[in-house]
């Protein structure tokens, strides 16, 4: 049987591509890609003539299949994604999962990762965090899962979309407060490159003073909820809940 390779990708940088991902890249029979145009042009960059196949969000159970036969048949594959790790908010899991199932060995190479990056370089505490990826894009149910979170110990990190960084923060602000700490770090390793750290507050003031700051690829992070003396939220919510009926 073959091998399925996770390799990563730069996330603007082309210097980081590692060596290891260059040989794979060049020695496996195919590479599934996100999107086929874009990863030619990072492997015509680098000489690199393996054969591609697409394996998007719209097609990856049907390829999947198709790719599991390639694999079983004994040919070596690699996934990439547009940019940073593959699965990682992006394509693969059914691929990956499939292949782990069929007793495929799934090799992942290490390498550019945006919330690791972000996360590394944010000075908020690294040795607990959560990995958001997106939150839901209807404001309902984002601040759902916004207070979800409201107490959450651990970093939080968070991928964004320009048009929807606004929105999110307004969002934040009533569900953790102005106050709480948060670092936006935007296109990394790209030549405007920029970690702002700030309140949830402060942050959307920065964002408004000038629209170019809200323009590019974003990580948002969220300092820990504060340790406080006070109960949490759900049991105060059942304490009153209780009293009602006491005499
Ligand atoms: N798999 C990728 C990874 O490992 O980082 C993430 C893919 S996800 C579809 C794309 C999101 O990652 C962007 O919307 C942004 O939130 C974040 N991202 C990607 N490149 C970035 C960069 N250069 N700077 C900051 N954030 C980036």
């Amino acid at each position: 049987k073959g091998t399925l390779y996770i390799v990563p990708t730069p996330l603007g940088n082309l210097g980081d591509i590692s060596q290891r991902a260059l040989n794979v890249l060049g020695e496996v029979a195919l590479i599934c890609a996100e999107d086929t145009r874009h990863t030619g042009q990072l492997l015509h960059h680098f000489s690199i003539r393996t054969p591609t196949q697409s394996l998007h969000d719209h097609n990856e159970k049907q390829k999947a299949a198709f790719i599991l036969g390639k694999l079983e048949g004994g040919l070596n594959v690699a996934l990439v994604s547009d940019a940073g790790t593959p699965l990682i908010s992006d394509p693969g899991y059914t691929l990956v999962s499939l292949c782990r199932e069929a007793g495929i060995k799934v090799v992942p190479l290490p390498g550019p990762c945006a919330a690791i990056a972000a996360l590394s370089a944010s000075g908020l505490p690294t040795d607990r965090f959560a990995f958001e990826g997106f939150l839901p894009a209807k404001q309902g149910a984002r601040v759902t899962e916004l207070e979800a979170l409201s107490e959450e110990p651990r970093t939080l990190v968070f991928y964004e979309a320009p048009r929807r960084i606004l929105d999110t923060l307004a969002d934040m602000e009533s569900v953790f407060g102005p106050e709480r700490q948060v670092v936006l770090a935007k296109e990394l390793t790209k030549t405007f490159e920029t970690i702002h750290g700030a309140s949830i507050a402060e942050l959307q003031a920065w964002l408004k003073e000038d629209s170019d700051r809200q323009k590019g690829e974003m990580v948002l992070m969220v300092a820990p909820a504060p340790k406080t003396d006070a109960l949490p939220k759900a049991a105060v919510t059942l304490f009153m809940a209780l009293a009602q009926d006491l005499p």
